[in-house]
């Protein structure tokens, strides 16, 4: 006899699953209020999410801080492997997590959503095995003595997301924070919670009682409540620099550590030797075009030599126009849609005053869809900015949309000092031939994550995090579990 496998749920059932709920101490509870998700790409509501307030928030951290104990009483390779079979027991989930994904953001579901829940995925991996890497030192103190120190989890840690990548910036939140030993409460973005509370719940089967768990609310009165908790020992906080400065506040009142991992407006440095073909495939991954830009490392400020320039920008332009603008869920699609009409609008306005700049030009490149079943309105073509004075705002302000200034460049130490030029420092990349080159910008660029001749995502087992006000502190790798989810304890023995 064969063995039949299991239905899967649809996005659908996903979706009225996790309408109106909150995950809290393992069971799915009702919040007394909810708020309405739309779908950016039809323009109509999805579903209803929870609208959590104190009451929910104070559920979610009591049931966290009461399992904190005894999950941090495991072993820590105990804890691992629990991640690490709830890391499996995503890859059957995957394609609906990733359609709801893609429902809820209006990111296509080939380019973007079906690459994300992988990501997360790998990145709960990763950290499933790091806990045996929670090591302490032993110090030379006295000969007569024994003087070592220890690592031990902080305790309830508050996570709060933005809804860009929701699932991978969950990830980096959780899985150290887990595998350290602490309990967490997520706070799910609104504009995107229903892919985070599903991806979460898989994890939550694994894992015993109010270890993990999930609230969906607004920022004042479930994110502010959340970080303004007792009983929170640590905040993790992606989003913007405005909201991470008030996040940071809730912190000092407390006394307690946060992570901000807050904007950025990364420069892309093209020289004269760089191979040119690649570069542009650069700019149009490191612009993250196919995510209608909204991303924080995204390579928004693009520095070509002069001898390049007139090249690059046609071949930019070829490449952008043959990207597919569409419904999210169509496989044929590259880019779907900005999140929301705020983001919209915000977007809409940056590009309305390079257009108000005399001398500047901009182009749109590719074709907005013209199927009627989706709403237009959130629909934006990559836009390319030129010929912008270095002081202009489009230059300076993070904008969030996929809208890239191209500037030129012809004087090697201008451009460094053009790139730097930023109250931002989260990302830089060069592209080059020369090794020395390679080696003489990396030194002098004021990022966080500096790359040469590619522009790759965040990858697990590597560092990532802003200077300046791009943030404070490191998420991926075993040094950012280390520095950032434990706190480390100095113990003298003394038998003399
Ligand atoms: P946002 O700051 O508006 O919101 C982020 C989260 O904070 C949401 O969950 C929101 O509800 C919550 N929040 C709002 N007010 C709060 C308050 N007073 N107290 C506590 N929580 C509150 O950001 P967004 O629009 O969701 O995301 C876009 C921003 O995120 C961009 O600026 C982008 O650069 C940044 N981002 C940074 C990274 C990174 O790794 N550096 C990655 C992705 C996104």
């Amino acid at each position: 006899m064969t063995e039949q496998s299991p239905v899967l749920p649809s996005a659908e059932d996903l979706l009225a699953a996790y309408a109106g709920v909150n995950l809290i101490g393992n069971a799915r509870l009702s919040a007394a209020a909810t708020l309405t998700v739309e779908n950016p790409a039809t323009g109509k509501a999805l579903a209803e999410a929870a609208a959590s307030r104190a009451p929910e928030v104070d559920a979610a951290v009591t049931a966290a801080r009461a399992a904190g104990p005894g999950w941090a009483a495991l072993p820590a390779r105990q804890r691992g492997r629990k991640l690490a079979d709830a890391a499996r027991a995503l890859a059957p989930l995957a394609e609906p997590i990733a359609r709801l994904l893609a429902m809820e953001t209006g990111k296509a579901i080939r380019t973007e959503c079906r690459g994300e829940v992988a990501t997360a995925t790998d990145i709960l991996d990763f950290h499933a095995g790091l806990g045996s890497e929670l090591k302490g030192e032993t110090v030379p103190y006295h000969p007569r003595m024994m003087t070592l120190t220890t690592r031990e989890p902080l305790g309830v840690v508050a996570a709060i997301l933005p809804w860009n990548v929701p699932l991978v910036l969950m990830m980096l939140k959780i899985a150290p924070a887990l595998v350290a030993g602490n309990t967490v409460v997520v706070k799910a973005a609104e504009e995107a919670p229903f892919a985070t509370f599903a991806m979460a719940e898989v994890l939550m089967r694994h894992l015993p009682d109010g270890v993990l768990n999930v609230v969906c609310g607004d920022g004042p009165d479930c994110g502010a409540v959340l970080t303004a908790h007792p009983d929170v020992a640590k905040i993790t906080f992606t989003g913007s620099e405005e909201v991470g400065g008030i996040v940071y506040r809730a912190g000092a009142e407390k006394i307690i550590p946060v992570s901000l991992e807050l904007g950025g407006k990364s420069p892309m440095i093209v020289c004269a030797d760089a191979d040119l073909e690649k570069a542009v495939a650069g700019a149009i991954s490191g612009m993250r075009f196919t995510r209608q830009g909204q991303s924080c490392t995204a390579s928004s400020r693009i520095y070509v030599h002069d001898s390049l320039f007139d090249a690059f920008l046609a071949k930019l332009t070829a490449a952008l126009d043959a990207l597919k603008i569409g419904d999210p869920l169509d496989e044929a699609t590259d880019i779907g849609t900005i999140v929301s009409p705020r983001q919209a609008a915000i977007v809409r306005d940056y590009v309305a005053k390079a257009e108000a700049t005399p001398g500047a030009r901009v182009l749109r490149c590719g074709a907005l869809p013209d199927d009627t079943a989706l709403a237009a309105d959130l629909f934006e073509r990559p836009t390319l900015l030129l010929d912008l004075p270095e002081d202009h705002p489009c230059l300076r302000e993070e904008i969030f949309g996929p809208v890239a200034a191209i500037q030129r460049w012809d004087d090697y130490d201008d451009v460094i000092a053009r790139a730097n030029d930023s109250d931002y420092g989260l990302a830089a990349t060069v592209w080059t031939a020369s090794l020395s080159t390679a080696l003489d910008a990396t030194a002098r660029l004021d990022a966080g994550y500096v790359q040469v001749n590619q522009n790759l995502t965040i990858q697990p087992n590597v560092s990532y995090g802003g200077f300046g006000r791009s943030g404070l502190g490191k998420e991926a790798s075993l040094e950012a579990m280390l520095e950032h989810f434990t706190r480390k304890k100095t113990i003298v023995l003394n038998f003399d």
